[in-house]
């Protein structure tokens, strides 16, 4: 079957085909450079944006994929969670479309779709599997037996999501917005055993009662701290230091509730995704620790890991491969919607 996905739950518009697990095509427009100066996404820019884009980013992607809406046997679209206007206009577009071609409509979990997308890269998923999402919006560790229907949640971020934390470190040491590639690449540049920087809910029995729970508000705070620090006693912030001592704390801390979840839970298979994926210090660590696990890791290409439709098309596709009943048309957008629901 022919699925189309599209992706509307923050700042980019996607849309993209997938037929069973093969990409067709994969179009996004992003409304960032709007939102770069605000230094933060503005939720009214970025609905606008999707209103502009929505018909020129799906024309765009039937295009590239050289079908017609008429071929297309199933609408994907993201339900939540996200930016309740910019859902909305997504979930609007797809109702539409789904009434014109007579389609069935899925309305999906967009942090699942984090997921869903490795299988267009790196093949069908194992029996079971521990999936790490991590972007500016979400950090969450999910059990998954099966993408389309047995998805549950481990632990999440109680406070703020990783990228976000790199991105308010970012303007602590007075880099541009979003911070985090340009935190990533300070850090490359520094001593990641210079500052030891606290681990979140990584001892006794914060660690007990959140095993695979996250927070990054502590280290983020310690971080300020440190900076004061220096500005008060007139010293010049060590930044390239501070950089890659909080990025180990955060990889750290990543890598070793994720593994620890495959080996509890059974899975040699981790999958992570999400745009904080990009992250040089998570990826070495996460490649180093898993080998000596004997663990598989799976990344898709960070095009693939940021926002796009290719991973709603592919969650769509896992959903129709499955069985799964459609979404009723009166389908709302959820902007909290929880964890372990795939389709609404
Ligand atoms: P959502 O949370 O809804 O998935 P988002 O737009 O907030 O969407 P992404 O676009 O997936 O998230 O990821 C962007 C986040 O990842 C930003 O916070 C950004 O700073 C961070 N990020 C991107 N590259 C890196 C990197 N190399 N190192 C650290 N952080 C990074
Ligand atoms: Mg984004
Ligand atoms: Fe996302």
């Amino acid at each position: 079957p022919l699925i189309l996905g599209i992706e509307t739950s923050c700042d980019e518009t996607g849309a993209a085909l997938v037929r069973g697990r093969e990409l067709l095509a994969d179009v996004t427009a992003s409304s960032m450079d709007e939102h770069a100066r605000y230094g933060g996404i503005v939720p009214e820019v970025a609905s606008r944006a999707h209103l502009e884009a929505f018909v020129p980013t799906v024309d765009a992607a039937l295009e590239a994929a050289q079908v017609d809406l008429g071929e297309v046997d199933a609408i994907a679209v993201t339900a939540g969670p996200g930016l309740v206007g910019s859902l909305t206009v997504g979930v609007a577009g797809a109702k539409a479309l789904a009434l014109a071609t007579g389609k069935p409509l899925y309305g999906v979990n967009h942090v699942i779709g984090h997921a869903a997308v490795d299988e267009l890269v790196h093949g069908a998923f194992p029996e079971r599997f521990v999936a790490l999402v991590v972007s500016g919006g979400h950090t969450s560790l999910l059990l998954v037996d099966n993408i389309a229907t047995g998805v549950r949640q481990l632990g999440q971020t109680l406070d703020d999501a990783a990228g976000e934390a790199f991105d308010k470190v970012g303007r602590l040491l007075g880099l541009p917005y979003p911070g985090g590639p340009h935190v990533d690449r300070l850090a490359q540049t520094g001593d990641a055993g210079a500052i030891r920087f606290p681990r979140g809910l990584s001892t006794g029995k914060d660690k007990v009662r959140h095993p695979y729970d996250f927070s990054f508000s502590g280290l983020k705070t310690a971080v300020a701290r440190y900076v004061e620090g220096c500005e008060d006693r007139g010293e010049a912030v060590p930044a390239a230091d501070v950089a890659a001592g909080f990025s180990e704390a955060v990889a750290d801390v990543l890598t070793a509730k994720a593994l620890a979840a495959c080996q509890s839970h059974g899975c040699d298979t981790l999958v992570v995704g999400g745009g904080f994926s990009a992250n040089s210090r998570l990826r070495a660590l996460a490649a180093e620790r898993a080998e000596q696990h004997g663990i598989t890791v799976r990344i898709p290409p960070i095009r693939y890991c940021t926002d796009n439709g290719a991973m709603i098309a592919a969650l769509g596709s896992a959903l129709v491969r499955e069985g799964a009943a459609p979404s009723s048309l009166d389908l709302p957008t959820d902007s909290g919607m929880p964890l372990e629901t795939v389709r609404v």
